[in-house]
């Protein structure tokens, strides 16, 4: 279409004069007599009242800056004026035009229809509504309307189905029409018009006295607009490049908090020390040679790294990334028995139930027999023994006590403590980390964070900034990648055959079904169905066990270690093996409805055979109604075994999710900014803060104060940001 023709523009409307009041201006509200304040609840402002701010709380809204702070979801581009002749069914188009006529009718079903005609000089077209009794009220016949809304045919005649629409005056706000307008995420008894109304007087009143907490020389420096200009911006943009403008501050400015909150923090610890463990005795030497197999030239690195740290009287903060199956719980050890056998005490967390009871039983495999007492506290602690652990922990008799994050909180009680390890660091997100253990003596406690998902540098910079790296780069000799093929579920039968040979030959298996939480139900059926299917048939004379998250801890924990002592052959399960189970007798998986597992997940998955070295395979039962993008990650995933480039290429096909934590554990302060995608301005803002950090470190300058002030508003709850 010949755009320079047929459709104009706001600005060249205005300049044929083809009618008054364009540009929109923005126009100021005179100030209240009581100057509004960004603390002020919303139910004090104009409109809003007690019920109308019950609904924004749902939004998470209470006070008159979380409202300008409440983003819309996008904008809709009501930027082009079109002439009504040209509408077509199906856009969603901007008109002005002069009212005609209006009126009402009944419709068949009791309700009423109002209709309002405008014309431009290229046509007529009916704007309607369904029972809105009053809207007619705002409409004389020879106003200037400008209407925005969806061209529907309706008979062989279009029409614009309850449009948006403002009167064109004078001194007309440009709310809902003839500009970017803003969408904004709503809840019940919150309207869309009633919102944007608000938030633009809020920004408008607000806006001028608005603390920006950026110094305005970084913000030259790095061309970023202030925060009052970037919240009309976010809002109310004159231009997609003033949107851009806003967004990038923005995003800047959450990036270079958490890292800001990051540097206190270790700033914090570098100023108190740790426990000083300088004296090391024999356990380590004994568990070390007493080892089937030699340690890892890559393990051997890391303990090392780990050992200074330890020895140093500072505080470790280190985060030990290898991937699945490279041995990390052993070197976890070797560092908690460094502090046992200096009569200290350790803690270790893991993410699931499942992994902690596993994690229990190979410690006390590898402990006991040096005479160090490990404990495990998960849910499906019996009442009488929880009480029994915490009083012996309590008095310093439990050397290493093992459990869940969710069971070993507050009333756990670890006078001697000096090492605390958490597994698979992403599922617990940065909040958790923040409220580290405490001891007797009240000394920072060695933290080591073990992830198998390897960490993007963007992500490194910004959510782990505090934390130092070590990373085993090698799996242990002898392992071989596990033979990985995709099949039709049409051979379903075939391949449970294959596996019925390897079992007979007492290799153990698992056979692995989806389970996602809109449908926990139907998935948990389908796998209850299953094994027992599987149990009477082609496994018959077999031992099969089952297990999934809805069973009681204590269920779980008879079957998984009924599986790892060899009393089941194969084990029919959902995504629970998923993380950290350790049974090296199982050397073959079947995995069904495998595209519904993103990479990591399957390589997780997959990394849970093979581990007692030799041969292993995978089958992957995929329908043959899979997308081809599924089937191509599929082929990716089969043909690969590295959990570096396979965790690239998830991040890649799917966006980070929440594999490393990013939206599900909540960031407080992210609302826009995603590291892996905003990379650069991470970069920028790391610069930032390192040269903050070497100047001004606890940010008391007159410049940084107000950022200061920012960060304990948006993290003080969440991470101790000073010392006391
Ligand atoms: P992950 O890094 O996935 O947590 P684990 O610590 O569970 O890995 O180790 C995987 C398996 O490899 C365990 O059975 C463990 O005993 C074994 N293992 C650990 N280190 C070595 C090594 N150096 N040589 C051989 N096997 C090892
Ligand atoms: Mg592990």
């Amino acid at each position: 279409m010949n755009s320079k023709a047929t459709q104009y523009t706001i600005r060249n409307i205005n300049q044929q004069g083809d009618f008054r009041g364009f540009p929109p201006p923005v126009h100021r509200k005179t100030m209240a007599a009581k100057t509004l304040t960004p603390d002020r609840p919303v139910q004090f402002l104009k409109t809003v009242g007690p019920v109308r701010a019950a609904a924004l709380r749902r939004l998470g809204v209470e006070t008159a800056m979380d409202l300008i702070r409440h983003l819309p979801r996008n904008h809709l581009d009501r930027t082009r004026i079109v002439p009504i002749g040209r509408l077509r069914p199906g856009d969603d188009a901007t008109v002005v035009g002069e009212v005609l006529t209006s009126g009402e009718m009944r419709t068949r079903r009791g309700g009423s229809l109002q209709t309002v005609s405008v014309s431009d000089e290229s046509g007529v077209i009916f704007c309607v509504w369904f029972n809105q009794r009053y809207i007619l009220k705002q409409f004389r016949s020879g106003d200037r309307v400008m209407f925005s809304g969806m061209v529907q045919s309706h008979g062989g005649r279009r029409q614009l189905a309850h449009p948006d629409f403002e009167v064109l005056t004078a001194d007309t706000d440009h709310l809902h029409t003839g500009r970017l307008v803003p969408v904004y995420p709503l809840t019940a008894g919150i309207g869309q018009h009633w919102l944007r109304k608000l938030i633009h007087a809020t920004l408008a009143e607000l806006g001028p006295s608005l603390n920006d907490p950026l110094p305005v020389k970084l913000r030259r420096r790095r061309q970023l607009v202030g925060l009052a200009e970037a919240l009309q911006g976010m809002h109310y943009p004159a231009d997609h490049a003033e949107l851009d403008r806003a967004r990038r501050r923005l995003i800047y400015q959450e990036l270079l908090e958490i890292q800001l909150v990051m540097a206190l923090r270790r700033g914090l610890r570098g100023r108190r020390s740790g426990v000083a463990l300088a004296k090391p005795g024999d356990l380590t030497r004994r568990l070390v040679d007493g080892l089937p197999f030699s340690l890892t030239g890559a393990q051997r690195r890391v303990l090392a790294e780990m050992l200074a740290d330890l020895r140093s009287g500072q505080a470790m903060h280190r985060l030990l990334q290898g991937d699945v199956g490279s041995g990390k719980t052993l070197v976890a050890l070797i560092g908690c028995l460094f502090a046992i056998e200096q009569g200290y005490q350790a803690l270790l967390m893991a993410p699931t139930e499942v992994l902690a009871l596993q994690h229990g039983r190979t410690l006390r495999r590898y402990a006991e027999p040096l005479g160090v007492t490990v404990e495990s506290l998960t849910g499906a602690t019996g009442s009488g023994e929880r009480k029994r652990i915490l009083a012996a922990a309590g008095a310093g008799e439990v050397d290493l006590l093992v459990g869940t994050h969710a069971v070993i909180q507050d009333s756990v009680r670890l006078p001697r403590l000096a090492v605390a390890v958490v597994d698979e660091q992403h599922r617990f997100g940065v909040r958790q980390r923040g409220r580290s253990a405490r001891n007797e003596d009240d000394l920072p406690v060695h933290l080591l964070v073990m992830s198998a998902t390897p960490i993007p540098r963007s992500l490194a910079l910004t959510l782990y900034s505090d934390l130092d790296l070590s990373i085993i780069d090698e799996l242990p000799a002898g392992r071989e990648p596990v033979e990985t093929r995709l099949v039709s579920s049409r051979k379903e039968d075939a391949v449970y055959i294959e596996c019925r040979r390897l079992a007979e030959d007492g290799q153990q298996g698992f056979v692995v079904f989806p389970v996602v939480e809109e449908s926990e139900k139907l998935d948990i059926k389908a796998a209850t169905v299953e094994a027992a299917h599987l149990a009477q048939g082609v496994f018959s004379d077999l031992r099969v066990g089952l297990v999934h998250g809805r069973l009681k801890a204590r269920q779980k924990q008879a079957v998984m270690e009924a599986f790892a002592g060899g009393e089941i052959d194969i084990l029919v399960a959902t995504t629970v093996v998923e993380v950290g189970v350790d049974v090296p007798g199982a050397t073959w998986m079947v995995i069904h409805s495998p595209e519904r597992f993103g990479l990591a997940q399957l390589h997780q998955l997959r990394g849970r055979i093979g581990r007692g070295g030799g041969r292993a395979w995978c089958h992957l039962l995929a329908s043959d109604q899979m997308s081809e993008e599924s089937r191509h990650r599929l082929r990716y995933f089969a043909a690969n075994t590295d959990g570096f480039r396979l965790a690239e290429e998830d991040l890649r096909l799917r966006g980070p999710g929440d594999l490393w934590g990013v939206r599900q554990h909540g960031v407080p302060g992210f609302q826009l900014a995603n590291p892996l995608r905003d990379g650069d301005l991470a970069a920028e803002a790391a610069e930032d803060v390192q040269a903050l950090v070497a100047s001004d470190p606890e940010l008391s300058s007159a410049a940084w104060r107000p950022m200061r002030r920012s960060l304990s508003e948006t993290y003080g709850k969440v991470v101790p940001l000073a010392s006391g």
